[in-house]
């Protein structure tokens, strides 16, 4: 039970690659990290992890399409902007020791339309020389952006991460949880890639195939311009396969280009998905593939 003092509340974490945004997450959930699957907010968020203390539940998640050049952003950029953050209480946006992001004026310009509370985040502070540097940084986006804080860090030392903290839950709001408060699942992106394919799957095939597939990601690889996923698809029977498969492989080519649509939103980034259809008549009883798929615990 909680007291009417309960906060809950979403925080979207936004910034350049390799600013630390992992490991700000790692740092602030400990082993507590929980990576749910898409279906809450498919589109337009994806959910980092849940911090669930007896005071509070945080819902962190980023926003991809803020970020990337490849989702650059044409016509109503500003509308675009507000809808992917609208249902954040907070945005923390990350920078760090390097110059990159202030020497980025379209992603300056986007951040400046962002009307949901903002926090800036100067990471990495441990690589910063000198405390003038540190107030330079901070002068800068004062200068830029109109932010409710900013607050150098250090998320490999968990340093400033208690205000941090603080200052977060000023703009959350009283409410009950979210999400249980007890929901540690490990849940990887592998998870979610075989989550998406296996929902266009139930999506696409009618009568016993929806409950006679299973999906495994056999391959999930970062390369450099994109992810490689490679999934096998189990059926039961081979009269399955063949419709899995369709006419000319048609059924199963449309299914993977929905799938992977979806993943490319989730991940923001381009996907090449290999799928492969598989009779295994026994997947149900066999205990090592239920293991393989998550069914069982060891
Ligand atoms: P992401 O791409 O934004 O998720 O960035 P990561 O969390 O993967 O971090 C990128 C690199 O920066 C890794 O090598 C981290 O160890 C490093 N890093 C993250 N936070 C800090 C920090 O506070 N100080 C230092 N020195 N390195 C950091
Ligand atoms: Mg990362």
């Amino acid at each position: 039970m909680h007291t009417n003092t309960h906060q809950a509340g979403f925080v979207s974490i936004i910034g350049k690659p390799n600013v630390g945004k992992s490991t700000l997450m790692n740092a602030l959930l400990g082993e507590k990290i929980s990576i749910i699957s898409p279906k809450v907010q498919t589109t337009r968020h994806r959910i980092l992890g849940i911090l669930s203390k007896p005071e509070y539940q945080l819902v962190f998640s980023d926003t991809p399409g803020i970020i990337q050049p490849k989702y650059k952003l044409h016509g109503n950029m500003m509308e675009f902007v507000n809808q992917s953050l609208q249902d954040a209480d907070v945005v923390l946006f990350i920078t760090d020791h390097t110059h990159e992001s202030e020497e980025d004026p379209e992603l300056i310009e986007k951040l400046k339309v962002i009307k949901t509370p903002l926090i800036v985040l100067i990471n990495k502070v441990d690589e910063l020389k000198s405390n003038e540097e540190v107030m330079s940084r901070v002068e800068f986006w004062k200068n830029q952006l109109n932010c409710s804080a900013i607050l150098p860090i250090s998320a490999l030392n968990k340093f400033n991460l208690d205000t941090l903290l603080k200052q977060v839950l000023q703009h959350i709001p009283k409410g009950p949880s979210y999400y249980p408060d007890d929901q540690l699942t490990d849940k990887s992106e592998r998870f979610i890639a075989s989550e998406i394919l296996r929902e266009k799957i139930m999506m696409r095939y009618k009568e016993e195939i929806p409950y006679s597939v299973q999906v495994e990601i056999t391959e999930f690889k970062q390369e450099e311009k994109l992810l490689r996923i490679s999934a096998e698809i189990y059926v039961m029977r081979d009269s399955q396969r063949q419709i899995m498969i369709g006419k000319g492989g048609i059924a199963l080519k449309n299914t993977g280009i929905a799938a992977r649509r979806d993943m490319e939103r989730f991940f923001g980034q381009h996907i090449f998905l290999q799928t492969y259809v598989r009779v295994k008549e026994n997947w149900r009883d066999s205990d090592k593939l239920l293991k393989q798929f998550g069914y069982k615990e060891d």
